[in-house]
């Protein structure tokens, strides 16, 4: 199901919602406090205090914004590909672009964790640049400063990010390269999460060493990077374990079959009595005869005033079929819940084949059918 992306909302750019999580604010002081009180004071002495803490400010605002470029690349190339993007969320390794689902190949896969490393080296490059060309544009030792820094964190995030296990950027251009030499979707990610796992043992190991032998804080935020990592790593694999059994599961299997239905006709009063209190179903198909008009949840009834539901019909309090979410009985698992998510019917699809209804599917049904799987085991073997 979609989760709402977490953490407090910036704003938004290009069309995607941007969020801080809240962890965001400790990393944020911390870059702030590392570069005003440390990198620029050492690198620059000649300058005043002043001028250091303006540098650590402007140096940190735009190391953000540097790692939002990033997201954003990564956002862009998702959307172009036809996923849809939730938002991009800022945190406390940097940021995330919370897409609905996998690309479909892995030339997509490739493209879209490719681009984001890429658009670090741009960003490196320019800022270099500047730097390079600041003392003949006149540009003040500050400016010149936090360019030079500003290349050079950029750098280290495209580096960074392309060491070659999951969850990073490396991780997946290297699983898509796996993916399309293998053609097996599953053991490239599998191949991807142990590289991951074992970046973050080596630089747990790294961390440990440095801490133990004059460098204990340095140390430490290397050996907690690396225990991150290790078990993001972890959680990509179960990610694609539930996703690998997921995978075969179809709207059929999920919807309620013959589901009760109300007609066009019957008044509001009615529809409330003798169903929305009779039963336990939280919306149901509206048909004239044996045509299928809507569906009527109880969101619908209520947009209705109380005294008019005497008079006035299902048809009236019903969403019409084309704003519903309509899937077919084969469609997989995810699009069903990605069109119960998008359709303004309170999280519920119809299921029709060939234009006649044969069910419906609500969040409830999903979490039940979950249920029972987490009960009785897999009922079917996934083929991979
Ligand atoms: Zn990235």
């Amino acid at each position: 199901m979609p989760a709402r992306a977490p953490g407090l909302r910036l704003g938004s750019l290009l069309g995607f919602e941007i969020r801080v999580d809240l962890s965001w604010f400790v990393i944020f002081f911390l870059v702030f406090w590392s570069l005003a009180e440390g990198v620029f004071p050492q690198q620059y002495a000649e300058l005043d205090r002043l001028a250091h803490m303006a540098m650590g400010l402007a140096g940190t605002l735009l190391f953000f914004a540097s790692l939002l470029v990033h997201e954003l690349s990564h956002a862009l190339v998702s959307r172009r590909k036809g996923i849809p993007v939730e938002g991009i969320t800022l945190f406390i390794f940097g940021g995330m672009a919370l897409t609905r689902r996998e690309p479909d190949t892995a030339k997509d896969e490739l493209l879209i964790a490719g681009v984001g490393p890429l658009a670090s080296l741009v960003l490196a490059g320019l800022f270099d640049l500047l730097s390079r060309l600041g003392p003949t544009l006149g540009l003040g030792t500050p400016v010149v400063g936090v360019a030079d820094y500003l290349a050079f964190i950029n750098t280290a995030l495209a580096v960074f990010n392309l060491m070659p296990g999951l969850p990073m950027d490396g991780g997946r251009v290297f699983r898509a390269i796996a993916w399309s030499v293998t053609g097996d979707r599953a053991k490239a990610t599998r191949w991807a999460v142990t590289g991951g796992q074992a970046f973050g043992t080596v630089l747990m190991v790294i961390g440990g060493v440095q801490a133990l032998t004059g460098a204990p804080l340095g140390g430490l935020w290397l050996v907690f990077i690396g225990w991150f990592l290790r078990s993001l790593a972890g959680s990509s694999l179960r990610q694609q374990a539930l996703q690998s059994l997921l995978g075969h599961v179809v709207a059929s299997d999920l919807m309620s079959s013959r589901p009760e239905v109300v007609s066009a006709h019957t008044s509001v009063a009615a529809l409330v009595q003798d169903h929305f209190m009779q039963l336990r179903y939280g919306s149901y198909p509206v048909v004239d005869g044996e045509a299928l008009l809507g569906m009527v949840t109880l969101e619908g009834v209520k947009r209705i005033p109380k005294d008019e539901w005497g008079a006035r019909t299902a048809a009236d309090a019903m969403t019409p079929l084309a704003a519903c979410a309509v899937v077919a009985p084969d469609t997989p698992l995810e699009g069903a819940v990605e069109a119960m998510g998008r359709a303004g019917t309170g999280g519920r699809a119809l299921v029709l084949q060939a234009g006649r209804l044969v069910g419906i599917i609500s969040a409830t049904d999903v979490t039940r059918w979950l249920r029972r799987v987490q009960e009785l085991g897999p009922l079917v073997n996934p083929a991979d």
